[in-house]
């Protein structure tokens, strides 16, 4: 175990041991009684964790990206107009992507660092016919974090379907899906889901399901279609299997085991950690004399943090310190400033210990990279931010 490394990146995060044995347990039929049931229950439990007693889950192979592809697939036809508020590459991804569904996209793009203004939201949604319009929680590529409350009112005043990319929010972030009126939030397995890469996951809403039911055009993605997939989800839900494709059986037993994991912790109790931890985080790196993408902590995520390198650092030097150090962090994403910062992952099962440990490397990863600062000071801010009471 001593080559092991701590991996601190958004995705694939550190993952539980007790998660990676139910993977590596033998893999049994996908009609098999016990995975029956560990499938149908994941699809409860996802409820659960979305809070949308009323959505249609989907468990599908893939990354997040198909879970991103299954939405625009199913809910865009040729010329339907989609509204794309983008806070980062992800936002950029969703445009592209609904394009290549037919969707007449309107690319509404925020400044770099800074989260949704919905002002000018409002502006765009009174001036055009959409049917549908995106968000990114938060956005991997700057750290931004969307507040998803205005999306879904918004939605529902303007009569317009509303997805969120949540791949680097659910189960770290708070998220209401049905009180809040969103009508697909997606994920992957990957990020603080806290299970190994190759699930998509999404729930969509009964309005999502009737949007879908109306379609006049069949759906431009053979697998992805929910027209397949409902009566998987629907069957292995009222333990009745059916097959359409093959699901990933290990994968889905560590996802039950996860999410159990996320319900026994209560997710208040986990955003809230989540908070914490960030909230410390940052001040260590703040304590550095390093600055951050977002430009106000206010919309920082809570799931990853986005320093910039302070001036004569040089990115690829500073990783590789880290990681000799024993910590494995991100380089940059976003093309316009891809050299200028790094981003670190605290998602899922992190640990004050992770973060302790993390904060440290940095700072052994700066001294080595000639960038002066008082030794101990970001441990020293981590550590007081700790002990603050909430
Ligand atoms: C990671 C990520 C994606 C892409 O997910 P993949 O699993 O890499 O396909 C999409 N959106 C956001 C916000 C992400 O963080």
């Amino acid at each position: 175990m001593k080559d092991r490394k701590l991996l601190m990146i958004p995705g694939p995060i550190e993952f539980e041991p007790e998660v990676l044995a139910a993977i590596g347990e033998p893999t049994t039929s996908h009609v098999d009684p016990e995975f029956i049931e560990t499938f149908g229950r994941a699809i409860e439990l996802i409820r659960k964790v979305w809070m949308a007693p009323n959505g249609q889950p989907f468990i599908l192979a893939g990354s997040g990206t198909l879970a991103m592809d299954a939405a625009g697939a199913n809910l865009i036809e040729p010329g339907d107009r989609a509204l794309v508020l983008s806070t980062g590459l992800f936002g950029e991804r969703f445009a592209e992507l609904l394009s290549r569904y037919g969707a007449d996209v309107t690319l509404l793009p925020f400044p770099l660092g800074e989260t949704v203004d919905y002002g000018r939201v409002k502006e765009a949604l009174a001036s055009g016919d959409y049917k549908l319009m995106t968000a990114t929680h938060v956005d991997t590529s700057t750290g931004v974090r969307v507040d998803p409350k205005p999306l879904g009112r918004l939605g529902r005043e303007y009569g317009v379907l509303t997805v969120l990319d949540g791949v680097c929010s659910v189960a770290g972030e708070e998220l209401r899906q049905e009180e809040w009126g969103i009508d697909v939030v997606l994920t992957a397995s990957q990020k603080a889901i806290g299970v190994p890469p190759g699930l998509a996951l999404l729930v969509a809403s009964e309005r999502a399901i009737a949007a879908f039911e109306g379609r006049k055009q069949p759906v431009g993605s053979y697998y992805v279609d929910w027209g397949s997939w409902l009566p998987i989800m629907r069957g292995y839900e009222a333990r009745h299997p059916a097959y359409f494709a093959t699901p990933p059986v290990n994968l889905i037993c560590g996802l039950g085991v996860s999410l159990n994991r996320i319900i026994a912790e209560g997710l208040d109790r986990r955003i809230a950690r989540h908070r914490r931890l960030a909230r410390a985080f940052r001040a260590g790196i703040s304590a550095l004399g390093l600055s951050q993408v977002p430009t106000d902590s206010a919309h920082a995520a809570n799931t990853l943090t986005a320093p910039r390198y302070p001036d004569g650092v040089s990115g690829v030097e500073f990783l590789g310190h880290v990681r000799d150090a024993g910590v494995i962090l991100a380089g940059g994403l976003h093309p316009e400033i891809a050299s200028e910062y790094f981003r670190i992952g605290h998602m899922g099962a992190v640990t004050e210990g992770e973060i302790l440990t993390t904060i440290g490397a940095v700072e052994t990863g700066l001294r080595r990279s000639g960038h002066r600062f008082v030794p101990g000071a970001g441990v020293k801010a981590v550590q007081e931010a700790l002990s603050d009471p909430d």
